[in-house]
């Protein structure tokens, strides 16, 4: 589903954030993006979302090249796209439930669609109780729940997650992973950047580790660890 074709990334510092990238994520799996600080994470990630442009390579989601999409499309691409971050990013004036909504609106659906849909997604990531509540009103674990739940309501193919359980503690990051197991399990490919060991090593995914911007380890059941 998604290929990296000979991906090099150059900043106009002359910064190299990522050099000769090739591999391929196929649907439906759940890959662990591993690396330190500057490794060139953050890099891949604004990449595929077409934030930044590739200075060489190219690409491939579902078929399509991202580095020929042109501009004015950019922003219907990126809404093909689930994205949840560490810092949630939910909107403080507006309900859970309106959180969720505010998804579909923007790509047009119907209220109907709306009044039917949302629920539901609530209900999958265990919030139902908790429709009217206000983001501040909320635990870290439920506001992640909610960023979830707005990531997936438009039913996206792809799940990207930046550091998702970073702002949690250890059995709320857990159920987190629960749910994103349970969300890859109904067939959403994820790619998940994380710093988190325990995480990584208790889940046996597939581990992609970049290192200055190189792939320096690609495992399937991989753990955390890697030498450089
Ligand atoms: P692109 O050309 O891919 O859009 P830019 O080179 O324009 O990326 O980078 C965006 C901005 O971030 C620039 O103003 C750049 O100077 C600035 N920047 C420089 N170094 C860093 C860094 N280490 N981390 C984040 N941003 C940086
Ligand atoms: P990570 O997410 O793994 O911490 P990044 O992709 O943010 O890594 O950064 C990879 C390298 O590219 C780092 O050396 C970083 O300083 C540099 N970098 C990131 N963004 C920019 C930018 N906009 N301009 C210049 N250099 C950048």
């Amino acid at each position: 589903m998604i290929e990296f074709k000979d991906v090099n990334k150059t900043y106009k510092n002359g910064k190299v954030a990522l050099s000769n990238i090739n591999l391929k994520i196929n649907k439906g799996d759940f890959v662990f993006l591993v690396g330190s600080s500057g490794a060139g994470k953050s890099t891949f990630i604004k990449l595929l979302l077409k934030e930044k442009e590739v200075t060489t390579g190219k690409i491939i989601i579902e078929g399509q090249d991202v580095t020929k999409i042109p501009r004015r499309k950019i922003p219907k691409f990126r809404r093909s796209i689930g994205v949840v971050f560490q810092d949630f990013r939910l909107l403080p004036n507006k309900t859970v439930y309106e959180n969720v909504a505010f998804a579909m609106e923007i790509i047009g659906q119907s209220s109907k669609n709306i009044r039917r849909r949302v629920p539901f997604i609530l209900g999958m990531v265990g919030l139902s109780e908790k429709a009217k509540s206000y983001p501040n009103e909320l635990s870290g674990g439920e506001q992640q729940r909610v960023s979830i739940a707005r990531a997936i309501v438009n039913n996206p193919s792809l799940l990207i997650a930046d550091e998702p359980t970073g702002n949690l503690d250890p059995s709320t990051a857990n159920e987190i992973m629960n749910l994103l197991v349970d969300i890859n399990r109904r067939g959403t490919t994820i790619i998940m950047a994380t710093h988190a060991k325990d995480v990584v090593d208790k889940m046996r995914k597939r581990v992609i580790a970049l290192d200055k911007g190189k792939v320096v380890k690609d495992e399937e059941r991989g753990t955390y660890n890697y030498d450089k």
